[in-house]
C-alpha cells in the first residue's frame, strides 16, 4: 500500500520541493495552495494530485480534506510573513494575516485530518516553523508571535498525541532563498534579493531533505525538532555577507 503525503502551500518554495522530493521517495503526494496554475505545474511532472486550498478559509480545508481517502504524512507548511514594520506602527490586519495562516491555518488542517492520520496506524505531522519561532528580532514581531505560536501548537500536539501511532515534527529553517520574501515586501523585488544579498541561503531542496529525512525514520523515531541554517547564517540576528 502507498502511504499518502499532504503538503500545504505547495505552489512555490520549500512545499514545492518537499512535494517533489516525497513523490520521489515513494509517496502518494497531495498539494494544495491558492494559486492553482502555479500548483498544477508542480504537481504535473511529478503525478501529484493538486487541489485547492486555503488554509485560512474553514470551508476550503474542509473541502480539501474530504477528497483524500487517506493521509499518512501532512506537512504544515502554507504561511509566511507580511511586513517589517517595528510593533510602534506594525498593521494588525498583517498581524492578522500572518496568524490566521501560520497558526490557525495549521489548526484547521491538522485538525481536520488528525482522524485519517490516526487511522493510518503510522501517521506523521511535520510543521514547518522558522528560526523567527525561536529567536524574535526587530521588526519581525507579529512573524515571530506567529511562529512562536505555530511552535506551541506543534510542542502540545507532539504531548496530546503521545502513545497515539502519530508523530509529530517541527522544522525550524533560517534563511531560504523563496517567494517568502517577495511576499514580506509586498512584491518589492529588490527589497527581497537585498536580503540575501552576499550570502548563501538554503535552498528549498536543503529543507525538503530534511522533512524527507525525518518521516522517513524507523516510525518508533520521533524527530522532534530541526533548525536548520545556511552557514552564513547564526542565529536570526547574525548573518555573514561577502562584498563584491
Ligand atoms: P513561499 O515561496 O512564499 O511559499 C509559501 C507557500 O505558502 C506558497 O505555496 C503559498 O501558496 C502558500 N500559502 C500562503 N498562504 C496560504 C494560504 N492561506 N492557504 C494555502 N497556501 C498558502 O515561501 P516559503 O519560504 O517556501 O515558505 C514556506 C513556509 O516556510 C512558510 O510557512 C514560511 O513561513 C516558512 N519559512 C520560510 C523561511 C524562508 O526563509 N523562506 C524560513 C523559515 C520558515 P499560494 O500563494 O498559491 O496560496
Amino acid at each position: 500500500m502507498t502511504r499518502t503525503a499532504v503538503v500545504t502551500g505547495a505552489s512555490s518554495g520549500i512545499g514545492a520541493a518537499t512535494a517533489r522530493r516525497l513523490a520521489a521517495e515513494g509517496f502518494d503526494v497531495v498539494i494544495g495552495a491558492r494559486r492553482m496554475e502555479r500548483l498544477r505545474a508542480v504537481a504535473d511532472p511529478i503525478g501529484a494530485r493538486a487541489l485547492p486550498l486555503d488554509v485560512t478559509d474553514g470551508a476550503s480545508v474542509e473541502a480539501f480534506c474530504g477528497q483524500l481517502e487517506r493521509c499518512d504524512v501532512l506537512v504544515n507548511n502554507a504561511g509566511g510573513a507580511i511586513g517589517r514594520d517595528p510593533i510602534a506602527t506594525a498593521h494588525v490586519d498583517d498581524w492578522q494575516a500572518m496568524y490566521d495562516s501560520n497558526v490557525l491555518g495549521l489548526l484547521r488542517v491538522t485538525q481536520t485530518l488528525l482522524p485519517k492520520l490516526r487511522s493510518s496506524g503510522d501517521g506523521h505531522v511535520v510543521v514547518v516553523a522558522s528560526i523567527a519561532a525561536l529567536e524574535p528580532y526587530p521588526g519581525g514581531g507579529g512573524y515571530n508571535a506567529a511562529k512562536a505560536g505555530a511552535r506551541a501548537v506543534t510542542q502540545v500536539l507532539r504531548q496530546e498525541l503521545l502513545g497515539e501511532p502519530v508523530r509529530v515534527t517541527e522544522i525550524d529553517p533560517g534563511m531560504v532563498e523563496t517567494e517568502f520574501s517577495v511576499v514580506r515586501f509586498r512584491g518589492d523585488e529588490q527589497a527581497a534579493a537585498a536580503v540575501y544579498e552576499g550570502m548563501t541561503p538554503l535552498t528549498p531542496d536543503d529543507v525538503a531533505d530534511a522533512i524527507a529525512w525525518a518521516v522517513t525514520r524507523p516510525s518508533h523515531v520521533n524527530v522532534d525538532q530541526l533548525v536548520l541554517m545556511a552557514r552564513d547564517q547564526y542565529g536570526a540576528k547574525q548573518v555573514h555577507r561577502r562584498r563584491s
